[in-house]
């Protein structure tokens, strides 16, 4: 009677990881593990035993829970663009794309006024995302909106 391979598989608390037990004879068994997704790894322990609950990511290591969409998001809605979607970061040079109006002043600021070193204001709660400083006059606040990358 031939005994042949037996394969006995079960899948434990880490649901991303494929366990196996495998007696090939009486005399070789395997054990082993492997990943059967990508996910990532812990961002609070670097573990890589992360596995998916619903929506959520799990850390068995930490017991830290997030929710990797979320965070994405998170990350997109920091990011602030210009008129035309590029991502803008602290440093950059931009034009300004139209007239715009500066309160207490009767001069407007030139569209294709250049505007040099802009500092991005990710918390800003009225839309005047970017700080800068504009030749004549002075420090000012800006809409991401109405500025060009170049
Ligand atoms: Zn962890």
């Amino acid at each position: 009677m031939t005994e042949g391979i037996k394969m006995r598989a079960y899948l434990v608390t880490l649901k991303n990881w494929f366990f196996y037990d495998m007696i090939v004879s009486n005399e070789i068994r395997l054990n082993g593990g492997m990943k059967m997704s990508a996910l990532p790894n812990c961002p609070k322990c670097n573990s890589e035993y992360t596995y998916e609950d619903g929506s959520m990511l799990v850390c068995p290591m930490c017991a830290h829970e997030w929710n990797p969409a979320a965070e994405a998001e998170a990350a997109e809605a920091n990011v602030i663009r210009d008129a035309n979607g590029n991502v803008l970061a602290d440093g950059d040079t931009v034009t300004v794309i139209k007239d715009l109006k500066v309160k207490g002043s009767s001069s407007a600021i030139k569209q294709g006024t250049k505007v040099k070193g802009i500092r991005l204001v990710h918390d800003s709660t009225n839309g005047h995302d970017i700080d800068c400083k504009i030749d004549g006059f002075g420090a000012m606040s800006l809409k991401s909106e109405f500025v060009k990358k170049i």
